[in-house]
Parts: structure tokens; sequence; C-alpha cells
């Protein structure tokens, strides 16, 4: 039997409608050990409140990906250069029906990544996803966090389950897998029937930065102090889309007017860079509200700005 090997076809100069679509056309991936960052998808939304979907959110970012590109226009980062990226498949789910039993699934996944110390860079599935994700980073010490978000993520119980995406970040300070004092959460906003949320993020000692003050402190005060937060440890970024506008990014479960342009959050993220951030994720693409696909091609370039990220840190941590 004749086989084509991988590297007689260079997959950043191929045209970019053709072949497996794969994230950002990264190769798939064989043994994880031979890379440093894997993309993997988790096509889970069992723990959603509201509006379902974003168990399609990998295959939709999946295929927009073909329209990013290497080099970063700004900081002229090539994360293909850097590091040996690849595209890890989706979690392998034999349970969906128990909330508990997928974010098992979730976490037995991606250890195998983090076991072999390579970063992961996730597309959900719903924000409940970020919590297996971050005991299968499982360090001895609680992490730093950047959450991105219209939402804090901090409720308690939801109609009989302690793990639906409105409560990912409380459980994780419970478990004690990331430090509240070294959080913190942008882009928070909407009315909420209940202020549970946002007094426990306060009250743990979260910083919590309002929409309303990001249109007064501006982009750049907010990163100053979000890298003051993060420090020089380590730290996990997670961007749920519907911290982007409904204009920009309508396909999400729990849209809220008010949001981030997408111009905005690619300066946000872009102020991230150097920080040690060991994985991150991109959560809340939900295809079936996304008429025009453009969420999808939203999702998409956040992961491509994340790419580059978690590529400086994978050189700092090495050199
Ligand atoms: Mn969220
Ligand atoms: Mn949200």
């Amino acid at each position: 039997m004749k086989t084509l090997p991988e590297n007689q076809y260079d997959r950043m100069s191929a045209p970019r409608y053709i072949g497996l679509p794969t994230f950002m056309r990264a190769p798939q991936i064989e043994d994880p050990s031979d890379y440093d960052i894997a993309m993997i998808g988790i096509p889970y939304d069992g723990a959603v409140t509201n509006r379902p979907g974003a168990r399609h959110g990998p295959r939709e970012i999946r295929n927009s990906s073909s329209m990013m590109r290497s080099i970063h226009p700004v900081s002229r980062i090539n994360p293909y250069e850097q590091c040996h990226i690849g595209d890890a498949g989706d979690v392998p789910f034999t349970n969906v029906y128990d909330v508990e039993k997928a974010h098992k699934n979730i976490e037995d996944f991606i250890h195998l990544y983090t076991s072999s110390n390579t970063a992961t860079l996730a597309a959900g599935g719903d924000h409940s996803v970020s919590l297996p994700i971050l005991r299968a980073l499982g360090h001895d010490e609680p992490m730093g966090l950047i959450h991105i978000d219209a939402h804090t993520d901090t409720w308690d119980d939801f109609l009989g389950t302690d793990y639906s995406h409105g409560s990912p970040f409380r459980r994780a300070v419970e478990e004690g897998l990331i430090d509240p004092k070294r959080t913190i959460q942008i882009g928070i906003r909407g009315a909420q029937n209940a202020s549970v949320g946002w007094d426990y993020s306060e009250s743990v000692g979260m910083r919590v930065i309002f929409m309303e003050d990001i249109l007064e402190l501006g982009i750049p005060a907010v990163i100053k102090e979000a890298r003051q937060i993060i420090g020089s440890n380590r730290a996990y970024i997670s961007f749920d889309i519907d911290s982007i506008d409904p204009a920009f990014a309508p396909g999400t479960g729990t849209p809220e007017v008010g949001g981030f342009t997408t111009r905005e959050a690619l300066s946000l993220i872009r102020g991230f860079d150097g920080l040690d951030i060991l994985g991150a994720d991109v959560v809340e693409v939900s295809p079936p509200w996304d008429p025009t696909g453009m969420t999808a091609l939203v999702g998409a370039s956040m992961m491509y700005e994340l790419l580059c990220i978690l590529a400086t840190a994978h050189r700092l941590r090495t050199e």
C-alpha cells in the first residue's frame, strides 16, 4: 500500500479549502508526547442553563479555522515555528447524559496531554468543560485564571446539579484548582435574578471587572491590572464567546448585549503575551444560533490569538 508522508504536503501553503478540516489545518496528533500544544474539541453541552447547541462548536470552529494563517500581524509570532502544534481530535465521550461522568471523560482525555506537559487549547462545548480541564492540569498549587466572559460563572447549584455552565469557577475555587486572589474576570454584564455569582466572586477575592468599568478604564489598563494579578506564576485563560457583543457573535447560548467588539477582544488577548499560560479554552460557540457562521469564525480567531500566547509561554519555559 502506498501512503503519502505528512511532510510531503505543506498544509499551510496548500489551498485552505482543501483537506480534512483540523483546527488551523494542523496535523492530527497520534502520540501526545510529540507535541508542545494540542488543540482539542470538547463537543459537550449537557450543562447549559438555556439555549443548547455548543456541542456543535468544535466542528464549526474547525471548519472556520481553515481561514487562519500562521504569522501574527502584530507580534510577528509564528506559533508553528516555535512549537509542535497538532489537533488531538475530540474528547471521546462514553457518557453524555450524566454531567459528572461526562466531565470525567473530559478530564481523562485532557490528562493524556497535560501528563506529557503538552499545553492544551480547547474548543467547547459549554463553559462547564473548563472545570474538568482545570482538574486535568492538576497542579500542586492553585493556578491563576484570566476569565473573559459576560458572566462570572460562580453561581451555585442549579436545577439539580452543582456542575452547570454557571458554576465551574466556584467549584474550581472549592477544589483548590484556582487561586481566587490570582483570578480576574473581565467583561461581566447583564442583569441577573440573583446576585449570588457576583457576590461569591468578590467575597473570595477575585477581581471582577464589569463592562461598565471597562468603558472608563480602557483595554490597556485592564491588561495592566490582569498582568499584575497573574504575576510570574502559572495561569489559565478561559474565553467565553458571549464576552463579545452578539452583534459580532450571536451564536451562543446566553447572549448579552453591550459586549466587546472583536477588535477589543483581540487587543485584550494580545496583552497577555509573555505570561506563563499553561492552557486555554474558547467556549460557548453554538452553531445552531449562528446563521451566518460568523461566531465560529470569531471563535477560531480567538483560538489563533490564544495559540500565539501559548507558543510564547512554551518558548519562555523551555529556553
Ligand atoms: Mn461562561
Ligand atoms: Mn457567559
